[in-house]
């Protein structure tokens, strides 16, 4: 088929998950990693410092300036990006690649920018918005996690502005208003049997 023509049966079991700042990206890439151990998901690395729970090679690659120069400049970054004006982020490519080859699904919780480079190299891609229910619950959401000091939350929001508008890009847009559902949708989105609906 056409899809099998230069890899794009491959890129298609990657899926890109990008949204605004505070939506539950993470949350919500989280619950699907428990949830759903098929799906692979990757392991970004970043210059910030590790918040308190968070564990080196599994919810981040934490390295320092330098060696995010170097991985930079080698190619082995899929994406990078600067990330609310001040932190690196990027996606290690060779994880990405084994796992593609392999046939397994694998899922990117990254930012806008971010997605904008991967749909430029991997077109065969599928590109999820996770959209808050409105506004000003993303705005709650930003100011209830308190991980954030003033000026950041400030910046924070500024950049969810934007990203807001950036939906009309994305291929399927999932709203985050319950986590499991959000998660459920996500997986369908991807082609996977979502789980049976529990009371748990
Ligand atoms: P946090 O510092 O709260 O963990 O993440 C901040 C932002 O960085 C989130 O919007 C997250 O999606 C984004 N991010 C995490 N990993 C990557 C990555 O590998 N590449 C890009 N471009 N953004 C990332």
């Amino acid at each position: 088929t056409a899809e099998e023509v230069g890899g794009g049966l491959r890129a298609a079991r990657l899926t890109v998950l990008a949204g605004p700042t505070a939506v539950g990206k993470g949350t919500v890439s989280a619950d699907v990693r428990h949830r759903y151990p098929q799906v692979w998901l990757s392991v970004s690395a970043t210059t910030r410092a590790p918040r308190p729970g968070e564990v080196d090679g599994v919810h981040y690659h934490f390295v320092d300036e330098a060696e995010f120069d170097r991985m930079a400049a080698a190619g082995e970054l899929l994406e990078w990006a600067v990330v609310h004006g001040r932190h690196r982020y990027g996606t290690p490519r060779r994880p990405v690649e084994e796992v593609l080859a392999q046939g397994r699904p694998a899922l990117l919780e990254i930012d806008l920018q971010g997605a904008r480079q991967v749909r430029a190299t991997m077109p065969g891609a599928r590109f999820v918005f996770l959209a808050p229910p409105s506004w000003e619950e993303l705005v709650r959401r930003l100011v209830g996690r308190g991980t954030e000091d003033e000026a950041e939350r400030e910046r924070r929001l500024a950049t969810a502005r934007t990203e807001l508008e950036a939906e009309q890009e994305f291929d399927v847009t999932v709203v985050n208003a319950d986590v499991r559902q959000a998660g459920d949708d996500l997986v369908s989105s991807m082609g996977l049997r979502p789980l049976p609906a529990t009371d748990g």
